[in-house]
């Protein structure tokens, strides 16, 4: 296997055969027109996620922040992109690529129904038919993003195999991918599958580095001291860092979602939490190999976070090997310090950060200390999908700085958010 399929030891193709020539195809596009800019296919890209996704987007000095924690913390603000993350990034740049490969037809999987609904709208903006797989557990939980999704012209397929969540639904696109290739592209969702998936999602989101790097040294005339970024997959992760990663002297955290406890429970095949960087052991998922929750026998663990969109047993397998090489720095904070995160970056700066997010900010929150004068956290995306856990979750806990919800409790019918 060459090199430029691996990262050290993670990454690779691990797929069936019928998935050969899929990925043989795609590699040869992803040189062709994302690497070697043929037929100007970047230019575009460029110019539609300006357009249509709102880019360039600010790096906010966050006030309140710079002054609680005496550090100079900026905020990039990927929540501003159109349709509240940095999904569209990525699904742009695929449905993009999808066209000038010629086919006439996109898949996803979705988990919490955020790239699910970034493909769906960028499939319409781009005049693409889109199918989108999702685990009937997910549908029930994610009703909003289904909404969208519908509203934006996808058609939703259940998958009803195991718990019914995204590992299934991956697999499920992975199926219909092999069968219908001449036609159709797979856009996935983060940095994780075969390669080339890795490397290319993580060029399309790569703009936010490459913004905030310039924006910081702008604004506050010299390179970070730490760049924190979320990690689930490790999409917004990797795009916040790759033009950081040259720069030795810049710390870069990925925070893990920590759940509500990093020890697992092997008889129930559990883990209470998403740290497959801070705690998982090497296998093989989803056509790469990389850094998972797994058993003593080898079989992955569901994992567990309140953030759906971080509830994933694997992570990028770049990320993996930049972790191994002391590169980047896996770190995790549990639930409550994240629902905290939520509520005091929502008080303090006037930004309702999605519960993903907010586990970056929990870092912050923990460990302002060790993270030099200059900050920059990624803002991966905006928190209104998340009002009802919120709601939920904050009821059972004991948070600090939670404010009294009980307005809306007390409201007639209650639930009407
Ligand atoms: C999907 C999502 C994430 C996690 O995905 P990554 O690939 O790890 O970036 C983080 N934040 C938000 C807002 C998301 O929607």
């Amino acid at each position: 296997m060459s090199t430029d399929k691996m990262f050290g030891e993670y990454g690779g193709q691990f797929v069936p055969e019928s998935l050969m020539p899929a990925i043989e195809e795609l590699t040869d596009a992803y040189e062709r027109y994302v690497l070697d800019n043929e037929d100007g296919f970047m230019d575009e890209f460029r110019r539609r996620i300006e357009d249509f996704g709102g880019r360039p987007l600010p790096l906010q000095h966050a006030e309140s922040l710079s002054e609680r924690y005496d550090t100079e913390v900026y905020l990039k603000r990927e929540d501003l992109l159109h349709g509240g993350a940095h999904k569209l990034n990525n699904a742009l740049g695929q449905v993009l690529l999808a066209k000038y490969m010629g086919k006439e037809r996109i898949v996803a999987e979705t988990g919490a129904g955020q790239h699910g609904t970034a493909t769906a709208m960028a499939a319409a903006h781009l005049d693409m038919p889109c199918e989108v797989y999702m685990g009937e557990t997910d549908i029930r939980r994610q009703r909003p993003n289904v909404f969208r999704m519908k509203i934006n012209g996808a058609e939703i397929t259940p998958v009803t195999t195991g718990r019914g969540t995204l590992k299934e639904a991956i697999s499920e696109t992975m199926r219909d991918w092999a069968t219908t290739v001449e036609t159709t592209h797979y856009v996935i969702g983060s940095v994780v599958g075969p390669a080339p998936f890795p490397r290319m999602v993580r060029d399309f989101q790569s703009v936010i580095s490459e913004e905030a790097r310039e924006q910081v040294q702008e604004k506050a005339g010299r390179l970070p001291d730490a760049v924190l970024a979320c990690a689930g997959g490790g999409s917004n992760t990797m795009g916040t860092f790759h033009h950081f990663v040259g720069d030795d002297e810049v710390g870069l955290y990925a925070v893990e979602a920590g759940g509500s406890s990093l020890s697992v429970d092997e008889a129930e095949g559990v883990a209470p939490n998403s740290a497959s960087l801070s705690t998982g052991g090497e296998g093989v998922l989803h056509g790469a190999r990389t850094k998972l929750l797994q058993d003593s026998h080898g079989q992955i663990m569901e994992s567990h976070s309140v953030s759906a969109g971080l509830d994933y047993a694997g992570v990028g397998p770049e990320l993996a090997h930049l972790v191994d090489e002391d590169r980047v720095d896996a770190v995790n904070v549990d639930d409550d310090a994240a629902l905290e995160a939520f509520h005091r970056l929502s008080q303090d700066e006037g930004v309702i950060p999605a519960l993903e997010t907010a586990h970056a900010f929990g870092y912050l929150e923990e460990h302002h200390d060790d993270l030099g004068d200059l900050v920059v956290v990624n803002v991966s995306g905006r928190g209104d999908k998340d009002l009802e856990t919120v709601l939920e979750e904050t009821e059972k806990r004991d948070l600090d700085v939670a404010p009294d919800m009980s307005v809306l409790r007390d409201a007639a019918g209650g639930g009407g958010m």
